[in-house]
C-alpha cells in the first residue's frame, strides 16, 4: 500500500505498517529522531499504523509539538514514582502546559517539595529503564476493571460516550487512562525537575475535593533544562512586582481592591515623565491633547455598543438626578476604553475634507474588569491610563495616517532598545463592514507596515469584529515577547455616532477612524520597561537621578547646596543625610538604582568638584560639578 508524504510524493509501505515503520522506510536518521507521527493531521503514536492513502508526517525532537509529547509522558512518569512512593495515591488528571506538565494526586498525607527529591530519584530510575509506553483499547468494563481502585479515573470512565474508544497506556508498572499520544520509550526523556507543589480542585471545581498538582518541567537536552531554569531565575530577578516595591513605584492595598496599583512617589515621577516625553513627540507630530470625563451615561455606552459587547467588562452604577422625594436614576458606566469621548469632540463642530486628518490623543485613565486570578502587578490591572489617540481622516489619507503611527512606534521602541516584530489581524467571521471596506482596510495596513519594512506575520480572522489591525510585540533583554502597541481601523464607532465631513462638492462622508495606542497602558510599558532594564532606568527617566552623598555631617551644607543647583535645572535629587559608613549610603544608592552618584567632601568642596559613582561605572575619580549639571541638563526632556 500506499502512504501520502508531506512534500506530496508517496511511498510504498508493507501491509501493517506503522507510523515508525514510514519513518524507516524514509532514512535511518529520520527513524532515530521519530518522536511520534501525525496521520491526516492528527498526532499518532510511532507504532499507529498507517492505512493506504494515509497522508503520513513524522514528528521529530526538533518540533515544539514532540515537546508537548515529551513533558506530558513525563508527567506519566512522575505519577508513576508518585504511586510507587505513595501506595494508595489517587490519580486524577496529567497534563502538559505551557512550559512543563502536572500531575494532580488525591492522597491523605500531604506531598510536600520535601519529597521532591525522593520523587525524582524515582523519576530517574523509570527514566533510566527506557521502557515502551504501550497503547490498548479497551472496552468500558475492561476499564473499570483495570481503575477498580482508582475513584477520579473510574468516575471519568463514566464521561466517555457509549462507543467512544477508550485507550489506556501502559508504562512499566504504572496504567492510565489516556487518549496519548506519548514517547515511544522514557529513555527520550532528557532532562526534568519539579518546580512546585500547589492546591487544585478534582475538575477545577471548588465544589470537589481537593487534590495536589506537581508542577513540573522537562526538556529533550539537559542543557535546554538548564537555560530555562536560567531564565527563570533572571526573570524573577527582573519582576517587576519585586523590583516596583523596592524602588518605591506603586503599592497594592486590599482596603483599595483588587488589581488597582497606587503610585508612590516614584513611580508617579516617571510615568509623568513618560507622558511629558510622548506628549512633546506627539504635539510635533501634529496630535492634540483633549481631556474627557471617566463616567458617561449608559446612553453613550448603548450608542458606542459598549453596553451590549462589553458589558461584563465594565463597572455600571446609578446617579440620582432628580431628588430625595422624586428620586430619577440615572445609569452611568465608567469608560473602559477613550474612544466615544473623542468621537463627541469631533461632532462637536462641522468638519470640512480640509482640516482632516484630525488627530486627538488623552492620557486616558480607564477601568475594566478583570478577573481576580487574571489580575498581574501593572501588567494586568484593573484600572490604568492609556496613551490613547484617534485620528480621523479621508480614505486617501489613511496609509499615510499608519506610516506616520508606526514611525512614531519605531521612536519609542528605539528609545527604549527594544526590538520589535508586527502581526496584521484581519477579518474574523462575526464581524461588521462590506466586504469591500475590509479589503480596503487590510489593504491599506499591509501597504503602510511594508513600505515601513517592519517583519509582519497574518493572524486570520483574529481583528476586532469592527475592523483591522495592527499589533505590535516587543522583544525584552530576556527574549520575552510583550503586547505593546496597536493600531486599529473602526468601521462601527463612525457609523453608530453618525460622523461626517464636508467633502469638497460640500457632500456628506463618513471619515475613517484609527484607534490606536503606543505605549498601550502606560503602567504597563512601565512594568515591562522596568523588568527589560531590571529597574535601572535611564537617567532622563530615573526617578532621582543623583545621590549627593557628604562623607562627613561637616559637608552636609555643600552637599545641599549641589542638590539646590541640580533642582534648580529640573534634576531630580537626594541628598543621604544620615550619619552612616560610606559604603551603606553607596550601597543604599546602588540599590535605589540611582545613575549617578556624588560623594562630597573637604578635597571636593575646595575644588568645587564631586567624586562621582556611576550605577554602569563605578568610580569615575573627581568631576567639576558644573560637568555633573551639564549631564543632567542634556537628559532633559526637550
Ligand atoms: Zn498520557
Ligand atoms: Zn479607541
Amino acid at each position: 500500500m500506499n502512504v501520502i508524504l508531506p512534500d506530496g510524493s508517496s511511498k510504498e509501505v508493507n501491509e501493517g505498517a506503522t507510523v515508525a515503520d514510514v519513518a524507516a522506510s524514509i532514512g535511518a536518521g529520520l527513524a532515530k529522531a521519530a518522536i511520534c507521527g501525525k496521520i491526516d493531521g492528527e498526532l499518532v503514536d510511532l507504532t499507529a499504523p498507517v492505512m493506504d492513502g494515509s497522508r503520513v508526517e513524522i514528528v521529530t525532537d526538533k518540533s515544539q509539538e514532540a515537546l508537548s509529547i515529551l513533558r506530558h509522558s513525563c508527567a506519566h512518569v512522575m505519577a508513576e514514582a508518585v504511586q510507587v512512593l505513595f501506595p494508595g495515591v489517587q490519580i486524577a488528571f496529567g497534563p502538559q502546559t505551557d512550559d512543563g506538565f502536572f500531575y494532580d494526586f488525591g492522597l491523605d498525607s500531604t506531598i510536600s517539595s520535601d519529597d521532591f527529591e525522593a520523587i525524582e530519584a524515582k523519576m530517574a530510575e523509570i527514566v533510566e529503564r527506557d521502557e515502551p509506553f504501550v497503547r490498548e483499547v479497551v472496552t468500558r468494563e475492561q476499564a473499570k476493571e483495570i481503575f477498580a481502585d482508582q475513584k477520579f479515573k473510574l468516575e471519568h470512565i463514566d464521561d466517555f460516550g457509549e462507543d467512544e474508544a477508550i485507550s489506556v497506556y501502559r508504562h512499566g508498572s504504572f496504567v492510565d487512562l489516556c487518549s496519548g499520544p506519548h514517547l515511544p520509550t522514557a529513555g527520550r526523556i532528557g532532562a526534568f525537575k519539579l518546580m512546585k507543589i500547589a492546591g487544585a480542585y478534582w475538575k477545577g471545581d471548588a465544589e470537589n475535593e481537593q487534590l495536589q498538582r506537581i508542577y513540573g518541567t522537562a526538556f529533550f537536552k539537559q542543557k535546554d533544562l538548564d537555560a530555562y531554569l536560567h531564565n527563570l531565575e533572571e526573570a524573577e530577578k527582573r519582576d517587576h512586582r519585586k523590583l516596583g516595591r523596592e524602588l518605591g513605584i506603586y503599592m497594592m492595598d486590599d482596603m483599595a481592591g483588587v488589581g488597582l496599583p497606587m503610585y508612590l512617589p516614584a513611580g508617579a515621577r516617571v510615568i509623568r515623565l513618560l507622558q511629558e516625553w510622548l506628549r512633546r513627540e506627539l504635539y510635533r507630530r501634529g496630535y492634540e491633547e483633549v481631556i474627557t470625563p471617566h463616567i458617561y451615561k449608559a446612553d453613550v455606552w448603548k450608542t458606542s455598543g459598549h453596553y451590549g459587547f462589553y458589558h461584563e467588562n465594565m463597572y455600571f452604577f446609578h446617579i440620582n438626578e432628580g431628588s430625595d422625594e422624586e428620586p430619577r436614576l440615572s445609569e452611568y458606566g465608567v469608560k473602559p476604553m477613550n474612544c466615544p469621548g473623542h468621537v463627541m469632540l469631533y461632532k462637536n463642530s462641522i468638519h470640512s475634507y480640509r482640516e482632516m486628518p484630525i488627530r486627538f490623543f488623552e492620557f486616558g485613565t480607564v477601568y475594566r474588569h478583570e478577573l481576580s486570578g487574571a489580575v498581574h502587578g501593572l501588567m494586568r490591572a484593573r484600572g490604568f491610563t492609556q496613551d490613547d489617540a484617534h485620528v480621523f481622516c479621508r480614505e486617501d489619507q489613511v496609509v499615510d495616517e499608519v506610516l506616520a503611527i508606526l514611525d512614531l512606534a519605531d521612536n519609542i521602541m528605539s528609545e527604549f532598545g527594544f526590538e520589535y516584530a508586527a502581526e496584521i489581524s484581519t477579518r474574523p467571521e462575526k464581524s461588521i463592514g462590506t466586504d469591500e471596506m475590509w479589503e480596503k482596510a487590510e489593504s491599506f495596513l499591509r501597504t503602510a507596515i511594508e513600505q515601513r519594512g517592519i517583519p509582519y506575520e497574518i493572524n486570520p480572522g483574529d481583528g476586532a469584529f469592527y475592523g483591522p489591525k495592527i499589533d505590535i510585540k516587543v522583544k525584552d533583554a530576556i527574549g520575552r515577547w510583550w503586547q505593546c502597541s496597536t493600531v486599529q481601523v473602526d468601521f462601527n464607532l463612525p457609523e453608530r455616532f453618525d460622523m461626517t465631513y464636508r467633502t469638497a462638492d460640500n457632500s456628506e462622508e463618513r471619515p475613517w477612524m484609527l484607534h490606536r495606542a503606543l505605549f498601550g497602558s502606560i503602567e504597563r510599558f512601565l512594568g515591562i520597561l522596568i523588568e527589560h532594564t531590571t529597574g535601572n532606568l535611564p537617567l532622563w527617566l530615573a526617578p532621582t537621578q543623583a545621590a549627593v552623598v557628604p562623607i562627613a555631617d561637616r559637608h552636609l551644607d555643600a552637599a545641599h547646596d549641589i542638590a539646590a543647583r541640580i533642582r534648580g535645572i529640573e534634576g531630580r535629587v537626594e541628598v543621604y543625610e544620615q550619619n552612616e559608613p560610606m559604603r551603606v549610603k553607596i550601597a543604599k544608592a546602588q540599590a535605589a538604582k540611582v545613575p549617578l552618584m556624588l560623594v562630597v567632601g573637604d578635597k571636593e568642596i575646595e575644588e568645587g568638584t564631586v567624586s562621582l559613582r556611576t550605577r554602569e561605572g563605578g568610580d569615575q575619580g573627581s568631576v567639576p560639578v558644573e560637568d555633573v549639571l551639564k549631564a543632567i541638563e542634556d537628559a532633559r526632556i526637550r
